[in-house]
């Protein structure tokens, strides 16, 4: 395996005094697309939250590039080149399309990701771009979240979710463009419901179930039995 960009390392997450992740072992490579699935309530959400510095209950180690930012605020890990798409897109509904794209350059970095990329990538966007976010339907939204995610040029990206309530023309849509998103170089975690879906774009997966990872393994050997185990805990 390549060095990895990230690692999590006995990460133990809380709400209050529920605790949601158990030792969460976890290694990126630099350039890699690791699929994290796992049933409702597994705490995908929350590991997400955890690496990118939403959540900060916690205790463990997040090692980004060497570097312990498992204590950095959210805007000081996206100054060091992680970005999320996050669980339903979290728009702000009183900006319009552009300017939620420009919120993304705000906290990022500089890189080959601007507003004219994104406009390639969605020409949708492009034609909306005055209108207020709220007026798109789920999918463009989607494309909106994602925009802005690049326009902070990361080099580490993490979908939660990205096909959720979306129509499957649109994930199919979305899914094709994934490639050319993450480009050369650029690391993915895709936090993923449709298997099949997180398989065909990762080279690993991971599985959680009940705060704890249940399987590690490469996505083109894993097999539909050790995933149901896994999964949903049938022996
Ligand atoms: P989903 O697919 O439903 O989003 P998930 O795997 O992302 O599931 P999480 O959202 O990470 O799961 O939730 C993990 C656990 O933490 C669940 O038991 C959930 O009820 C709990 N939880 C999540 N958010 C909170 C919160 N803000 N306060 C308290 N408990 C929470």
């Amino acid at each position: 395996m390549p060095d990895p960009i990230l690692q999590t390392r006995d990460l133990n997450s809380y709400y209050g005094d529920f605790q949601a992740l158990y030792d969460v072992e976890l290694d990126v490579g630099e350039g890699e697309v690791l699929a994290i699935i796992g049933a409702n309530g597994a705490g995908k959400s929350t590991l997400m939250r955890s690496i990118t510095g939403l959540l900060t209950n916690g205790r463990g180690q997040i090692h980004y590039r060497g570097q312990d930012i498992s204590r950095l605020r959210a805007d000081e890990v996206a100054e060091l080149g992680l970005a999320m798409v996050p669980e339903g897109r979290q728009l702000f509904p009183s900006l319009s399309v552009k300017e939620n794209l420009m919120i993304g350059a705000q906290v990022g970095r500089k890189g080959p990701w601007d507003l004219k990329a994104v406009y390639d990538l969605f020409p949708i966007l492009e034609e909306r771009k005055d209108q207020a976010s709220t007026s798109l339907s789920g999918g463009q939204q989607q494309m909106v979240a994602i925009g802005r995610a690049l326009m902070a040029n990361p080099d580490l990206i993490l979908f939660d979710e990205v096909s959720l309530g979306l129509a499957p023309i649109i994930i199919k849509d979305i899914y094709e463009a994934l490639p050319g998103i993450i480009g050369e170089g650029m690391s993915a975690i895709i936090v993923e419901q449709d298997i099949t879906k997180a398989l065909s774009v990762s080279s690993r997966v991971f599985c959680l179930q009940e705060g704890r990872v249940s399987l590690e393994s490469a996505s083109d050997t894993v097999s539909r039995e050790d995933i149901s185990r896994a999964y949903f805990g049938i022996e």
